[in-house]
């Protein structure tokens, strides 16, 4: 059922490095290989041989009206046909930075770039640029783009500086990000003590990157007040979870607000955008208003600004897409929970809005070292390989969130609880 994604497979690796543009489409962490997408319809995709799959990845989260949706469609192809772009101001820019600002009340200013990656990299600049330190502080199993700095792991025990996770990020380079446990508070007021120039302390504060971790609010409030009482901004990094936990992403449901917010994936409805956003002081640090550099050829690119723009003009106009999408979400994992239970099998599920989680473990994980140390990993990988046969797409890791669309029906549901049931009596 998969030849022809096989062989296209095979062909991609003779001429890209394992195939992929990006290792996890690989699907290394379940074995087998990925197949090969001809096109997307609502909540649906069609690979080259012709298998139908119910999409629970759509895009890694851009895509919360689903694939293909007529509306952005419309506006992408009549703004595509007045040019692809220019490297000038265009209204659309102005237009979709307003729709942002009107949401926040801790936002005045917003800079687009093109991926979540560029958004977290420029924020952290700006934050050593405001604060005039050199450290960052970052939580382990968070994750922010594959930027030099923050490619780190943890060293010899916790509290220390980070080394690079990858070879060609020189030590030097990674020698200014603390590393620390996430939902730790002790371990966090000890980065604190050690190092009198934290920048910023950047965290997910609804992780995805790990499976879906909420940060505890207890938590979040310690990384505020220790912000405050050190002079360290608070970055929420919301690429994944803004427009997606709620309207105003994890911001929008968490007491304790950020200084500086980063966005990407839905802020660009399927197109490259990123972009990060704070009050007008910080903002105003930036070049040309200020002297901290950023910049980017594409960046406001008018394309993609007319996809985001559009796409997040109909989550405004319906606010409460946000509920039926939850309720969506807990009605599958809640049915994957209860096959998993008749069939002797541990499962445990978490929702956030339009995101969810289900991990092959006894007891909730809070932290990255929980959820590798908890999960059953071959668990996974038997039941993603069994679902795609099955034609249901789900993130092919364990440390990957899944993700609802307004297309999924309630059909689509239930038919996936019953493939999953049939998959758990045997796994
Ligand atoms: C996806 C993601 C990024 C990186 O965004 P890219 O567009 O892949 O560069 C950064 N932070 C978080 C939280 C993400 O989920």
């Amino acid at each position: 059922m998969f030849e022809n994604s096989i062989k296209a497979y095979e062909q991609a690796c003779e001429v890209i490095p394992g195939g992929v543009d990006s290792p996890v489409r690989a699907f290394k962490s379940v074995g087998g290989t990925p197949p090969f997408i001809d096109r997307g319809e609502g909540a649906y995709l069609f690979d080259i041989d012709g298998n139908k799959y119910v999409d629970f990845v759509q895009s890694w989260g851009p895509l919360i009206f689903g694939h293909a949706n007529k509306e952005i469609e419309e506006a992408v192809i009549a703004t595509a046909k007045k040019g692809l772009s220019f490297g000038a101001p265009t209204l659309l820019e102005t237009d979709l930075a307003n729709e942002i600002v009107e949401m926040f009340d801790n936002i005045d200013k917003v800079r687009f770039v093109s991926s979540g990656t560029e958004a977290v990299m420029s924020a952290i600049r700006l934050a050593r640029g405001v604060t005039g330190r050199n450290d960052i502080l970052k939580f382990e199993g968070c994750y922010h783009g594959h930027s030099d700095s923050l490619l780190v792991q943890a060293g010899s025990g916790l509290a220390t500086f980070g080394s690079p996770s990858s070879p060609g990020v020189p030590a030097d380079l990674t020698k200014h990000t603390l590393l620390c446990e996430f939902n730790n508070i002790e371990n966090l007021k000890k980065c604190f003590e050690d190092s009198d120039d934290i920048s910023c302390v950047i965290l997910e504060p609804i992780a995805g990157n790990m499976g879906l971790v909420p940060a505890s609010p207890e938590f979040l409030k310690a990384c505020r007040e220790l912000c405050d009482a050190n002079g360290a901004l608070l970055i929420y990094d919301e690429v994944m979870s803004g427009f997606r936990a709620s309207l105003k992403g994890a911001s929008g449901i968490l007491e304790t607000q950020a200084d500086i917010i980063t966005f990407g994936k839905v802020i660009g409805a399927g197109m490259p955008v990123g972009a990060f956003a704070a009050s007008k002081e910080i903002m105003g640090h930036l070049s040309p208003e200020g002297t901290v550099y950023q910049a980017g050829t594409l960046s406001g690119n008018p394309v993609a600004m007319a996809a985001g723009l559009t796409s997040l003009r109909k989550l405004k106009a319906n606010p409460e897409v946000y509920e039926g999408l939850n309720a969506k979400a807990v009605k599958l994992v809640n049915g994957l929970k209860e096959v998993a239970d008749k069939n002797g099998i541990g499962l445990q599920v978490d929702t956030r809005g339009s995101m969810f989680g289900f991990f092959f473990a006894d007891k909730m994980p809070t932290n990255f070292k929980e959820v590798t140390d908890f999960c059953d990993f071959k668990r996974f990988a038997t039941f993603h390989r069994e679902m795609i046969k099955k034609g249901f797409y789900f993130a092919c890791s364990q440390y990957e969130a899944g993700f609802m669309c307004t297309e999924i029906s309630e059909d689509d549901i239930k038919n996936c609880i019953i493939a999953a049931d049939e998959i758990m009596k045997n796994l």
